[in-house]
């Protein structure tokens, strides 16, 4: 329909000669174009308004400086050097205000800040130890020190050697000076990130630890103004000082308590979902298993886990197509699938073909989608079923899919209005936390120079529309969202009180 207008439009255009018509179908025509994208079709009322002009002001400011000085457009940095400037941004203090509503794809053992993972670390009984070129971390006894690697206790490596903190700090994050020299290549910066998930696992896979890690990541999430949030995990089996050992059911168990708790101590908080979401680089046989353990969650914790997903680097194969039919048996026992697809460059690689077995399994959304652009064969299906695609920009960057957020699809997917929700991924690792920081650079660097308040707040009722949650839970969660956002738009207006009008 839409691309059936501006047909009409450029053959009327085509058909005038007279200046003013030209002036006028030139108006149309960018209008026509204005009209598609995400959030441009919402009404913003009065006061709306007048916090638009605020929030516009500093964007025009922001955005016109990188237009005349392109090598400062904080866009097109790396994440890495451009992070301490976003954070002195006015547009990226009101996105950080402003209710964002849900957070839709992140991972588990990746979503806190990354100061807090580290201050893990200095708890008693840690140990570290290199095994095949990753450092490990493990809590132990005293007494019952495992002999499968050389554990050393972290205080005594702490006390003995000034760097250890230095050099432990360079384990837990991808976060270097020079990025480009340190990842020449894609594979390269996959194998350091998949590296920090394995030296977080023995630290975070403490069950009393990981109690207090997923309280503190829904506080943070809280705190940036994230009213809800789903997360993928791999669930890996816990353990505690004790020499208790827990797996499958019992930690879905831990992280439902946990969630319960928060959710005791901040009321307003909407609740969380937890997306089974183990590893893809394994044999029909352990997807077997896979599909039986997601049943059982979900018979369990219909409320609690929303469904399942596969997860590791897509360009190192197995693809969906290698498990569909235990796919199927998911799908027709009514799961619902969250798919990483599409997360690359290449395009007619089994990657990219993931997007197609992705939609035909039904998916609910698709984690990053990064490839759809290639396949127009895929649009009107997303479009008409809904199925929103999950942009991780910062993420993309860091994994090296995009050098500038201009660049990106996503700017393509929000100028056609494709489902959009924006996500962080795997923020503690690149030293991001929240959601505000991908939302920045959605908003700056993927929407178009007049994408204002509109596209923030359909992002915000995205994410709450394409969630896991039941009908009645959406409306509860619009309603608290609803309050939050007028109460975001009054400070605006009364933090701000000079409005900056450079329309
Ligand atoms: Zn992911």
């Amino acid at each position: 329909m839409q691309l059936l207008r501006v047909t009409v439009i450029v053959i009327s255009l085509c058909a005038t000669s007279t200046l003013a018509s030209y002036w006028e179908d030139r108006a149309k025509l960018i209008k026509s174009d204005r009209s598609i994208a995400v959030g441009s079709s919402l009404v913003l009322n009065t006061k709306e308004e007048a916090a638009n002009e605020v929030l516009m002001g500093y964007k025009f400011k922001e955005y016109d400086y990188g237009f005349a000085n392109p090598g400062e457009f904080l866009p097109a940095q790396h994440f890495f050097k451009g992070k301490a400037k976003v954070e002195r941004s006015e547009v990226f203090k009101i996105i950080k205000k402003l209710p964002k509503g849900a957070s839709l794809h992140c991972h588990d053992t990746a979503i806190g800040s990354n100061e807090y993972l580290f201050n893990l670390t200095y708890k008693d009984n840690l140990y570290g130890c290199w095994k095949n070129g990753i450092y490990l971390l493990y809590f132990f006894n005293e007494t019952s020190v495992g002999n499968d690697c050389d554990w050393q206790r972290l205080s005594t490596l702490r006390s003995s050697n000034e760097s250890f903190d230095t050099f432990l700090k360079s384990q837990l994050t991808l976060v270097v000076d020079d990025p480009d020299s340190a990842y020449p290549d894609l594979n390269s910066v996959w194998s350091a990130f998949m590296g920090i998930f394995e030296t977080v696992a023995g630290l975070l896979g403490n069950k009393d630890v990981w109690q207090e890690y997923l309280y503190q990541v829904l506080k943070e999430l809280y705190d940036d103004n994230v009213m809800y949030l789903e997360f993928r995990g791999i669930l890996p089996d816990m353990y505690d000082l004790e020499g208790n050992t827990y797996e499958g059911v019992q930690v879905v168990g831990i992280y439902y308590e946990t969630v319960q708790k928060f959710k005791k101590d901040y009321p307003d908080f909407q609740g969380a979902r937890y997306i089974y979401a183990p590893r893809r680089k394994v044999d029909n046989t352990t997807v077997d298993g896979y599909v039986e353990l997601c049943l059982k969650f979900l018979e369990l914790y219909p409320d609690f886990v929303a469904g399942f997903d596969l997860v590791g680097q897509e360009d190192l194969g197995y693809p969906l197509i290698d498990f569909i039919p235990q796919l199927l048996k998911l799908k027709d026992k009514g799961t619902k699938f969250f798919f990483h697809a599409g997360e690359t460059n290449w395009n007619g690689e089994s990657t990219d073909l993931n997007l197609f077995d992705a939609i035909l399994l039904n998916t609910t959304r698709i984690g990053h989608g990064y490839a759809i652009l290639k396949h127009p064969a895929l649009y009107d299906v997303v479009k008409e079923r809904k199925i929103a695609l999950e942009i991780s920009p910062i993420s993309n960057q860091v994994l090296k899919l995009v050098d500038d957020h201009r660049n990106h699809p996503g700017s393509i997917l929000i100028a056609n209005n494709f489902p959009v929700v924006i996500t962080s991924d795997d923020p503690s690792f690149w030293g991001s936390n929240g959601l505000s920081y991908d939302w920045y650079f959605a908003f700056m660097g993927m929407a178009s120079r007049n994408e204002d308040l509109r596209f923030l707040k359909q992002l915000a009722m995205n994410s709450i529309e394409f969630s896991a949650m039941e009908e009645a839970e959406k409306e509860a969660a619009y309603s608290k969202w609803r309050s939050d956002w007028e109460k975001f738009v009054d400070d605006i207006l009364v933090d701000t009180p000079t409005v900056i009008n450079i329309r």
